[in-house]
């Protein structure tokens, strides 16, 4: 069974190979939201949309700067 993570709630609808759309339903199981469909061997899964999963980033590229360099020749 493959797993497919869906913003959708709390039905999904989804295309079957034949071109048939088959709506399926979350129910909670183990805290999440889930459905699954047996016709196309498919588990879908909710998540929340996750605008937040863009960050003010750091760049990875750069380590964190530990004192101040200016001051490394003088001492
Ligand atoms: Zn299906």
């Amino acid at each position: 069974m493959r797993t497919v993570y869906v913003a959708e709630y709390p039905a999904i609808q989804h295309v079957h190979p034949n071109n048939d759309v088959v709506t399926v339903r979350l129910k909670r199981q183990d805290g999440e939201l889930k459905a699954t469909c047996p016709d196309c061997d498919t588990e879908f899964v909710y998540r929340k949309p996750s605008k937040s999963s863009i960050q003010h980033f750091k760049s990875p590229l750069l380590p964190p700067v530990k004192g101040n360099f200016d001051s490394d020749d003088d001492h």
